[in-house]
């Protein structure tokens, strides 16, 4: 009888899941997904790059004023979020973004472009 009234009760309750990926709930809070960047922000120290357990993300041009942006190989990431902790200018960070699915694995490496700041140039000494 128990098993009767179980029945009758899911046949008539609301479904717990969705049928995805025709319905998509709303990611939550704190979800970490894939990475954004800004160039503006980004002073190529590295740290991420150093940081990073599973050496997903390289530093592309060189270190400091030479970087010219970020490679993240989401194929190699494990979401840990600690690039995002350790960066000192809040360059880095992932988002609620979870649907990466890439059938060529190149396609799941973002290629993140920063422009390097002009080089200093010392005054010339006017006699
Ligand atoms: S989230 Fe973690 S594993 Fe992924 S790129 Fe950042 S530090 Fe590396
Ligand atoms: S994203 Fe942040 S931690 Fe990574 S190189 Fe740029 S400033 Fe440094």
């Amino acid at each position: 009888m128990a098993m009767e009234r179980e029945l009758l009760k899911n046949a008539f309750s609301k479904p717990c899941t969705v049928i995805y990926p025709f319905e998509k709930l709303e990611p939550p809070e704190g979800l970490r997904g894939k990475h954004e960047y800004d160039p503006e922000k980004c002073i190529g120290c590295g740290l991420c790059a150093r940081i990073c357990p599973s050496f997903s993300i390289t530093l592309k041009g060189g270190p400091g004023p030479k970087c010219t942006g970020l490679l993240v190989d989401l194929g190699k990431c494990l979401f840990c979020g600690q690039c995002e902790e350790i960066c000192p200018r809040d360059a880095i960070w992932l988002t609620t973004e979870y649907e990466l699915a890439v059938i060529n694995k190149e396609d799941g490496i973002l290629d993140f472009e920063r422009t390097p700041p002009p080089p200093k140039t010392t005054p010339k000494k006017v006699e």
